[in-house]
Formats: C-alpha cells, sequence, structure tokens
C-alpha cells in the first residue's frame, strides 16, 4: 500500500540516523545530545517511591499542582518573574510536546513563522502541519547571534510567532540582555508571539547567565516559554517538561495540549516535584558541571585538527574541520562514525540555505572516561584518511 505523504520532504531525524549508525558500526556515540551517565540516585529513589505508592492514575490536565508549584517558585527565584501555576503553567510530555502545542495554539493557515537557522529540527514539521510557513533567517559562523537587520526584513503582517532558542542547539550560542531590549523593540508594532526554547536554560558558561524571556516583561506577555526536565535532571528519556505562558495563551495551549496527550507521567512528576524543593542546588551547580566536561574536551582536543570555539550554551560543541577535509559535513560524519569510531551531527542540515561551513556537532553530556576516549580517536591519525 502507498500512501501520499504530508511531509514529502521529511525523512527521518538525524538524530536517529547517527545513533542507529553510531550503533551499527560501534563508534562512541557523540551525535544524539543524552548523558551517558543516571539521573541523581536520590531523584530516582523517589521516583520508585511514588511508582510504589500508588500515584499511577491521571493526573490533571495540566499537571501534577505540586510540581507546577515548584516550577513558579524557580522561575521566581531566577527570573524575578511571578507566574500563577494553576493559570500560567502546563506540564507537557517532553519540550517537543510543548513546542507542537504552542505552534498549533497560534499559528493559522498563511501565517509566517520565523526561525534562525541552524534551526532546532522540530519546529518547521509543526509550523507545517499548522498550515504555516516557515521563513528562515540565517544566523552566521562563528558567532550565531541574532541577525536582526535580516530578522526586520522578514517581520511582516504575515508574521505570527517568531521561535528563539538559547542557549542554541547545534551552535552553542546564548542571546544577550540587549538582544531582548532588540527583540521587545522589533516586534513591539506587530500582532505576533515568540515561543522561547530554553530547554539549556541551566548550561552556560565562563560566568554568563541565561537571559530567558520571562526576565523581559514586554516579551514575557506575549511569549511561550518552554524548557525541559530532560535536559536538567539527565534523563531524556523521561519526556518531562512545562510550558510558561500569559494566561489567554495558556487557556488555547492547553485545548490542544488535552487532545494530544492529554497529560504527562504521573510518578515522575511528583518525584520531580519534590526534588526540586529539596535539591535547589541541582540546577545551580549544573553550569560548573558542564563546563568542566566541556572544558575537557576542548582541552584533549588540542593538536587534533579541529578548530574549536569553545561553546557558550548547552551540551554540545561545534567543531571546525576545514583544515582536515573538503568532505560537506553529512559525508564527514558518516566518516567519523564509521572510520574513525566517533559519531557526530552534521550542521547543514538544521539549515534551508547552503553555507561553506564546515562544522560538526559533539555532544559532551558524557562520563570524563568517554570524553577522553572519544577525543583521542579524533586526534588519532584515522583522521587523517578524510583529506
Ligand atoms: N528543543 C531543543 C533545542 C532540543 O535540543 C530538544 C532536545 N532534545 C528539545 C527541544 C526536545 O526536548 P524533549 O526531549 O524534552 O522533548
Ligand atoms: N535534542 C537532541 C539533540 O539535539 C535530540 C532529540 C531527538 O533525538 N529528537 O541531539
Amino acid at each position: 500500500m502507498t500512501i501520499e505523504s504530508k511531509f514529502p520532504g521529511v525523512g527521518t531525524t538525524i538524530f536517529t540516523i547517527m545513533s542507529q549508525m553510531a550503533n551499527d558500526h560501534g563508534a562512541i556515540n557523540l551525535s544524539q545530545g543524552f548523558p551517558d551517565f543516571s539521573p541523581p540516585v536520590e531523584l530516582l529513589e523517589m521516583c520508585e517511591k511514588y511508582l510504589r505508592g500508588g500515584y499511577n492514575q491521571y493526573p490533571p490536565m495540566s499537571g501534577v499542582p505540586y510540581l507546577r508549584e515548584q516550577i513558579a517558585l524557580k522561575l521566581e527565584r531566577l527570573y524575578q518573574t511571578e507566574l500563577d501555576p494553576d493559570s500560567n503553567i502546563t506540564i507537557t510530555s517532553g519540550a517537543t510536546e510543548s513546542l507542537f502545542v504552542a505552534i498549533q495554539s497560534v499559528v493559522r493557515p498563511g501565517d509566517e513563522v520565523i526561525v534562525f537557522d541552524p534551526a532546532y529540527d522540530s519546529y518547521e514539521p509543526a509550523v507545517t502541519m499548522a498550515g504555516g510557513q516557515t521563513i528562515h533567517v540565517p544566523m552566521a559562523a562563528p558567532n550565531f547571534h541574532i541577525d536582526f537587520d535580516r530578522l526586520g526584513e522578514a517581520i511582516n503582517i504575515r508574521t505570527r510567532l517568531i521561535i528563539v532558542n538559547s542557549p542554541h542547539n547545534p551552535c552553542g550560542s546564548i542571546i544577550s540582555a540587549a538582544d531582548l531590549e532588540k527583540l521587545a523593540s522589533m516586534t513591539r508594532q506587530h500582532d505576533l508571539y515568540i515561543l522561547s526554547d530554553e530547554v539549556y536554560e541551566h548550561m552556560v558558561y565562563d560566568g554568563a547567565i541565561h537571559h530567558s524571556l520571562l526576565t523581559n516583561e514586554e516579551l514575557r506577555n506575549r511569549s511561550f516559554v518552554v524548557s525541559s526536565f530532560g535536559k536538567t535532571y539527565h534523563a531524556t528519556g523521561w519526556k518531562v517538561a512545562y510550558c510558561a505562558a500569559p494566561v489567554a495563551l495558556t487557556a488555547e495551549f492547553r485545548k490542544i495540549h488535552q487532545f494530544v496527550t492529554f497529560t504527562t507521567h504521573t510518578p515522575t512528576q511528583w518525584a520531580l516535584a519534590e526534588y526540586m524543593e529539596q535539591t535547589p542546588d541541582h540546577y545551580l551547580q549544573l553550569p560548573a558541571f558542564y563546563q568542566a566536561k566541556r572544558d575537557l574536551f576542548n582541552s584533549a582536543m588540542t593538536g587534533s585538527g579541529f578548530n574549536l570555539t569553545p561553546s557558550a550554551g548547552t551540551y554540545f560543541q561545534l567543531a571546525d574541520y576545514s583544515d582536515l577535509s573538503d568532505q560537506d559535513d553529512v559525508a564527514f560524519s558518516s566518516f567519523l562514525t564509521q572510520q574513525v569510531g566517533v559519531a557526530a551531527i552534521p550542521i547543514s542540515v538544521f539549515r534551508k540555505e547552503p553555507t561553506s561551513d564546515r562544522l560538526v556537532r559533539f555532544c559532551f553530556a558524557k562520563e570524563d572516561e568517554t570524553i577522553i576516549k572519544a577525543a583521542a580517536l579524533l586526534c588519532s591519525e584515522k583522521v587523517e584518511q578524510a583529506k
């Protein structure tokens, strides 16, 4: 049987392809972003306690109140914003669901949605499903900052939504307080919303701070802000996340969320709430924890032939391989996986317009031993064969 695809241009995600290739070739998997270590043991114990303690039926559609309260407290502490757990915060099954539902909430057929390339892969298909058109505004290496002139040219009467992502996957760049001001002033006169993907909010380095859209009142009043417990608690497979948004946006968001998943795994929500209450230090220490891993990877790569500009945020490190090979990044990532034994992610797949960049992404959310082994392979003579 054949069916006419709604998405003829969409294939399997690059994360699935590269992880599968890593498995097939026994390569160290620095491609798809996930830690090779476990969530905190106390959090696992709490999860077990709630699983065994009878917390196994549907929670409220908007999420377990205890968890929404803990999120509101955290957001107040970090971003000086007062949010009502009942009308501003919704728990979803992963940030992927939050992004999808937020997009369906506001995008209508004919609307335009601006994304900044390289853009995370789930945005455009969700826009297409809502009947919208994705407008790609490129960001340039090596800094990958928003080009506000290009943004200004892209905004028009059809623009319904702008999707921002900081810390940025795959580039590791972060937006500044000045960027938020510019975004606020450029969107002031327009009838549009903002979707801010902040899943790496606790991974910023070198003393920088994360500038959440929640810190800017004007932006906050027109934004969906999304974060994921998968990243913060080393549990990407749990798929628990949240969306913070103004009352009217949250109401529309929940109308859709209730028919996408209705709700999210109960005992995990209880465990996360209790762990957040008892251990706020966990996320406060994440920048130092991951910065040490970034620095270990970067120093172990010295002399490799790759050029690395230390990542400002996320648990990803870009590496420029133009001194090593002329291959395109898809071919080079396959070569690294199959011949060198380290899997990476090519960057061009997140762009609409081609560039001459020669960049791949490595995930350093790994045990130190894994990082050292992978870097040793990337420094070895095997890489020379790519010439
Ligand atoms: N946004 C970005 C930028 C991501 O890297 C990810 C990664 N996994 C997601 C959203 C989705 O998060 P989740 O796994 O919670 O669905
Ligand atoms: N966000 C993860 C990454 O960037 C992958 C998530 C996925 O596999 N869909 O690697």
